[in-house]
């Protein structure tokens, strides 16, 4: 099959979805011709990038991820917005399962022409994953979807990876004891700029309410994630809809806050230097472990460390320098 760069780039800025789910299989393939032109697609839609609102929404399995984005990407495209979700999901990369990617999820989302849903790329380390899922997002935009959710689960270091590409991170919490509040990862409280309080319907209200007060005070009282924004914390039901109007209120204030400071900009350009050092260190990382002098000598190496005979600082000293050599020879 012949592939035309300027024919997928055409179908794309026209918001073909056949185009865009082929610019989405050249950027996933491991095939290195296909990376190429993966790249030159990139680079030749780069001016049409970037106009989304890019937003991460995390929770723990159960929380209700998938039917929240089902009724919050509905309303946006009631409201006349195209909008894109795409998953980080970090299990697809450790033994090929998936906690987030299975098909049936989302299916009156999915039918909407006004939507386009793309589970995580499979196969590769979560490095991988989280290159082709940003390449994804870049053709989305240049598709004309203005907002794009990317959707992940709490575990790992996947949270911190979306948190890094996109302009608003969101939880999506539980209702639970306030013990259990305390008890959980700080980690990730540190890294939102919301959390959405689910299944606040039903006998579970009043728990819901309370739920969202004791976040609330707990955001009080960490350092902001991004500059002039105060981490706010919501209540709603994907399942009634009650609520999900208020997310996108809360949404379009930061973006209209942040726009106006120039924080949303100053993270933006931050995070493409971010992405430009943190491929530097995969691709450099590869070149280092890949090289066949490389894979002979660490064995011999970590031996010599293990019984005693070397010094690390030393081993490390050689293997560099047996690595430059291996360049110098060419
Ligand atoms: P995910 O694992 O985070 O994607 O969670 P799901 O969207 O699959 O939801 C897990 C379960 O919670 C399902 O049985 C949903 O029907 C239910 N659920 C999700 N949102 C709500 C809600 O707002 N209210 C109620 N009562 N149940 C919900």
């Amino acid at each position: 099959e012949s592939i035309s760069i300027p024919d997928i780039k055409a179908g794309i800025l026209k918001g073909e979805r056949a185009k865009l789910a082929k610019g989405i299989t050249l950027i996933e393939s491991n095939a290195a011709h296909h990376f190429e032109l993966a790249q030159e697609l990139l680079q030749s839609i780069l001016p049409h990038t970037g106009k989304s609102l890019r937003i991460g929404i995390s929770g723990v399995p159960g929380a209700g991820k998938s039917t929240f984005i089902e009724a919050f990407g509905t309303y946006l495209c009631s409201l006349g917005h195209k909008v894109a979700v795409l998953a980080v999901d970090p299990s697809s990369s450790v033994n090929g399962g998936s906690i987030l990617g299975d098909k049936t999820r989302m299916e009156e989302l999915a039918r909407n022409p006004r939507a386009f849903i793309r589970p995580s790329p499979s196969e590769g380390t979560l490095g991988g994953v989280h290159r082709k899922t940003r390449e994804t997002m870049l053709l989305c935009e240049a598709a004309g979807f203005d907002v794009i959710l990317i959707e992940t689960v709490g575990v790992g270091q996947s949270e911190a990876i979306v948190r890094g590409m996109v302009d608003f991170f969101m939880m999506l919490a539980l209702t639970g004891a306030g013990d259990e509040l305390q008890g959980m990862k700080k980690g990730i409280m540190e890294l939102v700029d919301g959390i959405v309080v689910n299944k606040a319907d039903g006998d579970n209200l009043p728990r819901a309410i309370k739920t969202r007060s004791e976040y609330s005070r707990i955001l009080h009282f960490l350092q902001p994630v991004t500059k002039g924004w105060m981490s706010k914390a919501l209540t709603c039901s994907a399942v009634t809809g009650k609520g999900i109007d208020d997310v996108w209120d809360m949404l379009q204030e930061f973006s209209e806050t942040t726009k106006q400071s120039g924080v949303f900009e100053d993270r933006r350009r931050r995070q493409s230097r971010e992405w430009f050092h943190s491929l530097i260190n995969s691709q450099l990382h590869q070149l280092f472990y890949k090289n066949s002098t490389i894979k002979q000598l660490l064995p011999v190496l970590e031996n010599q460390i293990m019984a005693g005979d070397q010094t690390i600082t030393k081993a490390v000293q050689e293997v560099f320098q047996t690595f430059l050599d291996t360049f110098e020879k060419k």
